[in-house]
This record gives C-alpha cells, sequence and structure tokens, in this order.
C-alpha cells in the first residue's frame, strides 16, 4: 500500500476511535430527528391545553399568589429520571433543580434560594441506576466540551467504579456538601438533607423503579435510616 493512503488510513483509524471514545463517554448514539422536534412541540401545546382545561382557572389563581415548596429537589436530568413525579401536585410544593449527576456545588445558587429564600423543610438530593453522567464522571471525560467537564469535576468519585456503586458514592457525598453549607439549618433540626437513589434497573435489588433512601442528615447506616423513616 502506498505511503500516503497508508496515512489516511491511520488519520481515519485515529479518527474512528476518538469518535468511539466520545460516543461511549457521553452516551450519545442517536443523530438528531427535527421531525421529532416538531411532534414533541405540537404534543407539548396539547399536553398544556388540557393541563389547563383540567385544572381551572381557580388552580392558577393559587398559583400566582406564591409558593411554599416542601422540598427542594436536586436530582439528575437523565429523562427516566423524573423525580417530579414523587408528588401527585408537585405544583408550589417541589422546588426543582436538576443536572447531569444531581450535583449541589455547580447549581448552589438556586439550592440556596429553595432551602434559604423559600423555606424549603427537606433538600433531597436523588441519583438514579444507569447515570451516564456518573459512568462519564469515573472515566477519561478529558475529550467532552469544557461546560461538561466543568461540571464533572464536582463528582468526586473514583475511576472505574461500579455505576450503582458511583451513584451511590456521589449522592453521599453531594449529601455533605450540602451539609457544610446547611449546617446552622441541620443543627438546629430546622431541615432534613435526604440522599436517595431512583433505581429503575434494580441494581440494588430492592425492586424496579424503587427510590431507596440511603442517607439521612449524613447517616448511611442502612438500620439507623429504616429507624428514622419509621418514626417520621
Ligand atoms: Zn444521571
Amino acid at each position: 500500500m502506498p505511503v500516503k493512503q497508508l496515512r489516511l488510513l491511520k488519520v481515519f483509524y485515529l479518527f474512528l476511535m476518538l469518535s468511539l471514545s466520545h460516543l461511549l463517554i457521553a452516551g450519545e448514539t442517536h443523530p438528531h430527528d427535527i421531525e421529532a422536534a416538531k411532534q414533541f412541540i405540537n404534543e407539548a401545546l396539547k399536553v398544556n391545553k388540557s393541563y389547563i382545561s383540567k385544572n381551572g382557572q381557580a388552580f392558577f389563581k393559587k398559583l400566582s399568589k406564591g409558593q411554599q415548596p416542601r422540598a427542594t429537589i436536586v436530582g439528575c436530568a437523565d429523562s427516566r429520571a423524573q423525580t417530579n413525579k414523587l408528588s401527585d401536585s408537585p405544583e408550589g410544593d417541589i422546588f426543582m433543580i436538576r443536572n447531569i449527576g444531581n450535583q449541589v456545588r455547580s447549581t448552589m445558587g438556586s439550592v440556596q434560594y429553595g432551602i434559604n429564600h423559600l423555606a424549603s423543610p427537606v433538600l433531597l438530593i436523588i441519583g438514579h441506576s444507569n447515570c451516564g453522567a456518573i459512568s462519564a464522571a469515573s472515566s477519561d471525560y478529558s475529550s467532552l466540551e469544557k461546560d461538561i467537564q466543568k461540571e464533572l469535576r464536582t463528582i468526586n468519585i473514583s475511576k472505574g467504579i461500579k455505576n450503582i456503586n458511583g451513584v451511590i458514592k456521589n449522592v453521599n457525598n453531594q449529601v455533605e456538601i450540602a451539609s457544610t453549607e446547611f449546617n446552622n439549618k441541620l443543627s438546629n433540626d430546622e431541615i432534613l438533607i435526604v440522599g436517595a437513589v431512583y433505581d429503575f434497573a434494580n441494581d440494588m435489588k430492592q425492586g424496579p423503579g424503587k427510590l431507596n433512601i440511603i442517607n439521612i442528615n449524613g447517616k448511611t447506616n442502612p438500620v439507623e435510616i429504616k429507624q428514622i423513616l419509621s418514626n417520621l
């Protein structure tokens, strides 16, 4: 094979490997489908229309008066982890913050707003099984976009850790970060900081779809957690 062709082949091979490793890390393997985009917007408008007729004017009048959310939630943005489904009526009750890997540090302003200004008595941090952000954070993510890297750096887990173990470790780390931030409110028993894993893949063997509470105010012993939950 001529040298030029060999070189081209090498470049192509390198490009292929780089693309593949990028895809594997990001978990993004689908091309964009603009038809699906149009369909989604149409559906969203229809859903909104039926939401309006289902709830009626009094519902929106009440919302326009203000909010007193009992829970501030930091969840992963993953489309499979719709953790606002924790309430049948989240309007006015759940102050929802979502990002890749349910990180607290990169979204601290929003968390402070929920806890300090809206006076949520619960801060709930929710990870989930098969989390792409956790996969990325436990691998080499240096080829990803700089802004993604910045967020992943707040996830402090070891490289190569099993996904569910990384998810659990990350939730516990995030609870610790939040506990330091809201230390005064915790010591005065004004708030609960709870860590949980929404396990749709049943990696924790508690049944698929279960929200497993793994941390309450820094306590991670399952027996202790069970006891606290039974006394709530
Ligand atoms: Zn995730």
